[in-house]
C-alpha cells in the first residue's frame, strides 16, 4: 500500500494542479479513454480540482459497457441451454440484454457461474467432461492475453468441452472512430496504461500524427492522472501532437512480447460492434482459424438474434463523451446500480456508476435522493 499511497500524495497533487493551472491559457477538452481512469478522476474529485479551462471527457474504455447487446443476447441464449455451464466475471451478470440478464437466466435454472479467471472455467471443463463449459471473453487488450492462453491450453490438453464466447475490442480503432465523429470535441487523449503494458506504445504515433492529437500514456492513481493531464496541456499549448509515456513504471515501448505473441497466435483482427456506438472496422479480435473449434458462437450456432435496446438509455452518447451521465434524464431515477437500464450503470468501470457512486450529493435533491 505504501507504494500506491505515494501516488496519492496531496502535496504533490497540489503542485501538479498548480502547474496545470499555470500552463492552461485557454480551454482544452481531454478524453481519458479508460473507465478505470474515469473512476479515479470522479472518485478523487480531480475534474473538480482542475482549472475551469480543462474539461475531462469520459471515453469508451469500459469493457463491460461496450460489449454489444447482440453478444449479451448470445450469452443469454447459450447460458439457457441444457448441459451448459456458462462462466463469466461477475459484472456481466447484471448487464441488461434485450429481455433479461444472466442473473435472470440463473434464477430460471441456468448454470451460470462467476469465475475469477478463464483458467477456472477450463478447470470446470476438465472436471465436468459431460457438460459444455463456456467462458464469456470480453474486454480490451488487457484481458485478452489470459483468454488467449486459456484457449491455447485447451487445445494443447485436448479439452473438447470448453469454448470461448469472444467479444474482445481494441483501443486504437476506437480512438480513430472518436476522432472521425463529426461531433468530436476531443483535443487530446490520456491513453490507458494497462492496455499499453500489453501492447506497448507503437500503435499510437500514427494516430497522433493523422489526427494531430497528443496522446499521453497514463496510469490510474491520482498523481498519474494529474501528470498525464499536465503533459497533455503542455503539448496542446505548444501546438505539439506526440505520444508520451507518463507511466514508465509499467509500460515499455514494445509492450509485453510474450503476451503479444500469444494474442497473435490465437486471435485475428475483425470488425466489432461496440454497444451504443456501432460497428468500428477492425476494432476487435475473434479466434483465428487454428482455434475456431473453440468458438462458442459456432459451437452453439447462435446466429444474429433480434435485439431491442432500451429507448431511454443514452449510454452510447456517454461512451462517446457527448454527454455526462447526469445529463441523462433517467440518471438516478429510473436508472440506478440496483436497477440499471444500461451497462454504464452496471460496470465497476462504467461512467454512470462512477457518477452515481461519487457524485450524487452534487445533484439536485430530487435526483440525489431518488
Ligand atoms: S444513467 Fe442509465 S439510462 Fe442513462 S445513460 Fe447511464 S446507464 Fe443509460
Amino acid at each position: 500500500m505504501k507504494y500506491l499511497d505515494e501516488f496519492s500524495n496531496p502535496q504533490l497533487a497540489g503542485v501538479l494542479l498548480e502547474r496545470i493551472r499555470e500552463s492552461a491559457t485557454r480551454r482544452w477538452a481531454i478524453m481519458e479513454v479508460c473507465g478505470g481512469q474515469t473512476h479515479s478522476i470522479i472518485r478523487h474529485g480531480i475534474d473538480q480540482l482542475l482549472p475551469e479551462t480543462i474539461e475531462m471527457i469520459h471515453g469508451p474504455g469500459c469493457p463491460v459497457c461496450v460489449t454489444p447487446l447482440g453478444m449479451i443476447d448470445k450469452a443469454l441464449d447459450i447460458a439457457s441451454q441444457p448441459g451448459v455451464i456458462f462462466c463469466s466475471f461477475g459484472d456481466m451478470l447484471r448487464v441488461p440484454g434485450s429481455s433479461k440478464d444472466l442473473f435472470r437466466v440463473k434464477s430460471e435454472g441456468g448454470d451460470v457461474r462467476v469465475v475469477y479467471s478463464p483458467l477456472d472455467a477450463l478447470e470446470l471443463a476438465q472436471a465436468n467432461p459431460d457438460r459444455q463449459v463456456v467462458f464469456f471473453g470480453i474486454g480490451f487488450e488487457t484481458t485478452a492475453p489470459a483468454n488467449a492462453m486459456t484457449v491455447y491450453q485447451a487445445k494443447r490438453l485436448g479439452i473438447k468441452n470448453f469454448s470461448l464466447l469472444v467479444s474482445h475490442v481494441l483501443v486504437p480503432p476506437a480512438i480513430a472512430a472518436i476522432m472521425e465523429s463529426p461531433d468530436c470535441r476531443v483535443q487530446a487523449f490520456l491513453a490507458a496504461g494497462h492496455v499499453c503494458t500489453v501492447m506497448g506504445t507503437r500503435e499510437y504515433p500514427p494516430l497522433a500524427e493523422k489526427y494531430e492529437v497528443p496522446v499521453v500514456v497514463t496510469g490510474f492513481e491520482p498523481l498519474d492522472i494529474l501528470e498525464g493531464i499536465r503533459r497533455t496541456v503542455i503539448q496542446l499549448e505548444s501546438g505539439r501532437h506526440e505520444v508520451e509515456n507518463a507511466y514508465p513504471r509499467a509500460v515499455a515501448e514494445a509492450g509485453n512480447p510474450v503476451a503479444k505473441q500469444m494474442l497473435e497466435d490465437v486471435f485475428e483482427v475483425t470488425d466489432r460492434a461496440w454497444r451504443g456506438i456501432g460497428v468500428i472496422p477492425r476494432s476487435g479480435w475473434r479466434l483465428s482459424d487454428r482455434y475456431r473449434e473453440f468458438d462458442a458462437e459456432q459451437r452453439f450456432a447462435v446466429g444474429d438474434l433480434q435485439t431491442a435496446e432500451s429507448s431511454i438509455c443514452r449510454s452510447g452518447e456517454v461512451l462517446q463523451g457527448l454527454i455526462k451521465p447526469h445529463e441523462c434524464a433517467a440518471f438516478g431515477k429510473q436508472c440506478t446500480p440496483r436497477n440499471p437500464l444500461g451497462a454504464t450503470m452496471v460496470s465497476s468501470e462504467g461512467a454512470c456508476a462512477a457518477y452515481y457512486l461519487y457524485r450524487r450529493l452534487d445533484l439536485p435533491a430530487e435526483v440525489a435522493h431518488a
